[in-house]
């Protein structure tokens, strides 16, 4: 065996965590500031001010010290009360899940549910609010990452808010690597996260919170305080003349200034065109061989993520066991209900560059010929190739 287990990976195309960029790497090993000296201050607000501008915000971001899931179970927590009435939106097993934490707070759920290779139709919701307008809060998340599809955040953002409702968005995935911001979608509260597309690793959440998000959980009694799960005792951390109501994670606000540095340095739509670019390429390459995607149409595939569906007879987990014992490449399985109907590639952050979709087809392809298939590998190569050249 060339890779064993034990030992490091030469290449992880993962869906997160992603292996961080090595200039953030270096960011974490910056000296660790006592959190309440004034230095600290000055430059955490800076941090959030950058995380403000990368989100395009019109008010400061929340950053939470855990990582995203998290962000997700606080803002079900401080957003929903029990006289709320949910809406679950569910095309994945994230967005199902989040059904989950809802409940917790409010016996009020319901739900619309797609095959977890498609995505909501925005339609749908419009019909269920006009059906149920007792609707206070809707939950959807915009990148199934288990799926590998996408959800029109925008359009249901605006169906949600002409209803008047409050919109809860997961965009862990999705953010920093294709066009998606809070205000954008008119979110109430928007999680997201330092390791996946924005190439950190996993320590921290970032949240935006509109006006009203924050009127709404102020207002909630039932909203955590003085607690890890709380958004409300972060409202003004970003503040250099505000106390932090416990320590943050020195460390990785370190890392994260220098991966918001990196993505607003690059630029958010060069950022966005190799992520597109790299999905693209792998898709093509992917089909090319024989492959078939996981996602019902290529419209909603997402340019962060390809799942490609699990061929006939083999099995998924010996699969990606392969591909890295053969050569040193780690991919993603599916999740719950995904899990072993295919094979994930990641293109986030750092491995959102266009080789690397020639990279994971040729792993792909090569053990799953050495499984016992007959995929004509270098059709998908140069069927990638095609698309990277048509762009150079
Ligand atoms: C990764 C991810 C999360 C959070 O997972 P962590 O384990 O905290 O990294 C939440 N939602 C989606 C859609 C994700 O892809």
């Amino acid at each position: 065996m060339r890779y064993p287990d034990d030992a490091n990976p030469v290449v992880t195309l993962t869906t997160g965590p992603v292996n961080a960029y090595a200039e953030v790497l270096r960011g974490l090993s910056r000296t660790v500031l006592y959190d309440n000296d004034p230095a600290f201050q000055h430059f955490y607000e800076r941090v959030v001010g950058k995380a403000q501008k990368a989100m395009r915000l019109s008010n400061r971001p929340v950053i939470l010290q855990g990582e995203p899931v998290m962000g997700l179970e606080a803002a079900a927590a401080s957003l929903i009360s029990r006289d709320d009435v949910v809406l679950n939106l569910a095309s994945g097993v994230y967005g199902k899940g989040f059904g989950g934490w809802a409940r917790r707070h409010s016996p009020n759920l319901l739900e619309i549910e797609t095959a977890y290779n498609d995505a909501i139709d925005p339609q749908a919701v419009a019909d269920m609010l006009k059906e149920h307008p007792e609707i206070t809060v809707v939950s959807v998340c915009h990148h199934d990452t288990p799926s590998g599809t996408i959800n029109p955040i925008d359009e249901i953002g605006a169906i949600v808010s002409a209803h008047g409702a409050y919109l809860i968005v997961d965009a862990v995935s999705s953010f920093g690597g294709m066009k998606t911001h809070p205000e954008d979608c008119k979110a109430d509260i928007y999680v997201t996260g330092a390791n996946k597309c924005l190439g950190a690793p996993p320590g921290l959440t970032l949240l935006g919170v509109s006006d009203r998000g924050w009127a709404k959980m102020k207002a909630n009694p039932t909203a955590p305080r003085a607690s890890v799960l709380s958004i409300l005792d972060w409202e003004n951390a970003w503040s250099r003349e505000k106390p932090f109501p416990f320590t943050p994670s020195v460390a990785e606000i370190n890392g994260l200034d220098v991966a918001l540095d990196l993505y607003l340095n690059e630029g958010p739509e060069a950022v966005w065109a190799r992520h597109a670019l790299t999905a693209k390429a792998t898709r093509a390459g992917a089909r090319a061989m024989g492959l078939s995607l996981w996602a019902a149409s290529e419209e909603i595939a997402s340019p962060t993520t390809t799942a490609i569906s699990t061929p006939e007879g083999v099995d998924e987990k010996v699969l990606r066991q392969v591909v890295r014992e053969r050569y040193g490449v780690v991919l993603s399985s599916g999740r719950g209900a995904t899990l072993g109907k295919l094979t994930r590639i990641g293109h986030m952050g750092p491995t959102a560059q266009p080789i690397y979709a020639v990279v994971a087809l040729t792993a792909l392809g090569g053990a799953l010929n050495a499984l016992g298939q007959r995929l004509p590998v270098g059709k998908g190569i140069e069927a990638a190739l095609a698309v990277i050249d048509a762009e150079a």
